[in-house]
């Protein structure tokens, strides 16, 4: 049963005994009014037998002045008290009806009555008729006297009957009296302790049900917490899906630092960060892409400056007393709360991910402790994912001897350079390399030797063009240089400075200084020399061999 039937249930018994309770009081009036009634017949029966001596004594009054006179006048007392008599006898006739023995009594004092009013008439009648001489034998006999004399007797045990009558009543009103009070005071005690009672039972239901709508309240709140919790996990899911899907397309780390930048931005509101890989040489890390716009994060860090590097696992601040990093340390400020995630793959470290502006409640904060986590070993592995794809490419494309590119990838380069060029109406260059009498080093060194040479010639080669010049190994010792929006005249100048260096490389072998090693050139240009990649090579590999034909180590133009 429920509280608040349990509530109804005690508020109708409650209502119930106030009702039980009030009929006591009630009753008690009920008896003292009837005691009061009671006393005020007594009364009433007193001033009836009054009345009926007082009629009875006029009467006599009068009949003996008439007595003495003759005189009718006298009479008129006599009459007027004759006219009172039968009221007094009916009303106390009246009285006692339902009592025998009162009856009794009254019925004697009744007969008692009548001798005497007989008396007197007797005597007015003689009086009357005979004079006052034939009267007085009879006036003296004193009947009338006697008649009265027991008249009073009678009347006075009746009177004395009523009076103790009247005293018993008068003690049993106070005495109900008293009780009533009683009754009365104990009535509205218990009544007031139930609705004490009830007070207090109403006040624990409330209070109940008031605890009940705040739990109600609290679980409503916690289900739209959690489904918020719920959509917000599923938003950074689709993101973190999206932002994986996007790093899966990508090859270079830059890039991918630029993705994650953005994509945390979007699945981290409120946060900043940034992202630091370690540099080849890992002495130092830098910040490949940030995001939130954080003041707190330097370009650049050593892994001392970082206790999750230290440490090799995440290290959080959040309050004054907290260890702070160093790369962080001189900006803080509390109570931001900041977290360093090492970035591994395969065992290694290979950067960091610097968050700042972490929640502030407790529970939040492991629960988003655990996504970042979460998040930064998706993009570790991303990242390093991305590097092996990189390498791979990079093994597809780079000539592992010389580090230049290869023969495949300088006929793809070739082939867009002179795409974008021909577009944009500008010239290209190529320079095609092969160095002198190159079996004889290796005939006379060793193959290693001729190996070393190689490297020193790419590395000649590498330190001469600019950045958007792309050298490759054609094959065996044999170079291509592709130079966009190079003309010819600058192709050809740029072929005698590598010349000139190639033959400046110190050949040392066995601890003897050897001849320098030299080159011969072929340089053509597009489209002077041809309208096609193949055209073009062809070119240069014909003013090449005139080179050669015309004593190496020279650098020819080819016809156009
Ligand atoms: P020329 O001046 O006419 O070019 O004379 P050459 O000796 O360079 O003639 P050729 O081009 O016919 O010979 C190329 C030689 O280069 C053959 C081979 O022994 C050597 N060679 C090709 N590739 C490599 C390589 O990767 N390493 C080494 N050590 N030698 C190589
Ligand atoms: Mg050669
Ligand atoms: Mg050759």
């Amino acid at each position: 049963m429920d509280a608040e039937k349990k509530l109804n249930i005690a508020a109708g018994l409650v209502f119930v005994l106030i009702l039980l309770i009030a009929v006591v009081p009630y009753r008690a009036s009920l008896s003292t009014r009837a005691t009061v009634v009671e006393l005020g017949r007594i009364q009433n029966r007193e001033e009836k037998f009054e009345q009926l001596i007082d009629a009875l004594r006029d009467a006599e009054t009068g009949q003996r002045g008439f007595l003495i006179t003759a005189k009718d006048s006298y009479l008129e007392p006599y009459h007027v008290a004759l006219g009172e008599i039968p009221d007094a006898r009916g009303a106390l006739l009246q009285m006692v009806q339902a009592q025998p023995q009162e009856l009794a009594a009254l019925e004697e004092i009744f007969r008692m009555v009548d001798l005497k009013l007989k008396d007197m008439a007797h005597m007015i009648e003689v009086r009357r008729a005979k004079g006052l001489a034939m009267a007085e034998p009879v006036i003296a006999v004193e009947r009338g006297k006697e008649y009265m004399d027991a008249l009073r007797q009678l009347i006075a045990v009746q009177q004395a009957h009523l009076a103790n009558r009247r005293g018993e009543l008068r003690q049993e009103l106070e005495r109900k009296s008293q009780d009533a009070f009683a009754v009365e005071v104990g009535a509205t005690v218990a009544n007031l302790l139930l609705l004490a009672l009830l007070m207090v039972a109403m006040t624990r239901v409330l209070k109940a049900r008031q605890a009940t709508a705040a739990l109600v309240q609290e679980t409503a709140n916690t289900l739209g917490r959690s489904a918020a919790e719920a959509e917000r996990r599923n938003v950074q899911m689709e993101v973190s899906a999206e932002m994986l899907q996007a790093l899966g397309s990508i090859s270079s780390a830059a890039e991918t630092s630029r993705i994650i930048a953005s994509y945390c931005a979007k699945l981290l509101p409120g946060m900043s960060g940034t992202v630091y890989l370690y540099r080849s040489s890992r002495d130092l890390l830098e910040a490949q892409a940030s995001w939130g716009g954080n003041s707190s994060s330097v370009e650049q860090l050593e892994p001392k400056d970082c206790w999750a590097l230290q440490r090799g696992r995440a290290h959080a601040t959040r309050n004054a007393g907290d260890l702070c990093c160093a790369h962080y340390a001189q900006q803080a400020v509390f109570p931001v709360g900041r977290l360093c995630i090492p970035l591994v793959t395969q065992g290694e470290v290979i950067g960091l991910i610097y968050f700042e502006g972490l929640a502030e409640d407790e529970a939040s904060l492991k629960a988003q402790q655990q996504m970042l986590d979460r998040l930064t070993e998706q993009i570790a592995l991303a990242l390093s994912n991305v590097r092996l794809r990189e390498t791979l490419r990079m093994q597809s494309i780079i000539d592992p001897l010389t580090g230049l590119f290869n023969r495949r990838y300088m006929d793809e380069t070739l082939k867009r350079e002179l795409g974008r060029t021909e577009r944009k109406g500008l010239p290209l260059s190529l320079i095609v390399l092969d160095l002198d009498h190159f079996k004889r080093v290796n005939d006379t060194f060793g193959h290693d030797a001729g190996d070393l040479l190689l490297k020193s010639v790419a590395n000649q080669v590498r330190d001469n063009i600019r950045g958007s010049d792309l050298a490759c190994r054609f094959g065996g010792e044999e170079l291509v240089l592709i130079l966009p929006e190079c003309d010819l005249a600058t192709a050809l100048e740029r072929a005698e400075r590598i010349r000139v260096a190639i033959a400046s490389i110190d050949l040392l072998h066995a601890g003897q200084r050897r001849a320098a090693p030299t080159a011969s050139f072929g340089v053509s240009q597009f489209p002077l020399h041809g309208a096609d990649a193949t055209a073009l090579l062809k070119a240069a590999d014909q003013a090449l061999y005139r080179a050669k034909h015309s004593g190496r180590n020279r650098v020819v133009e080819a016809k156009p």
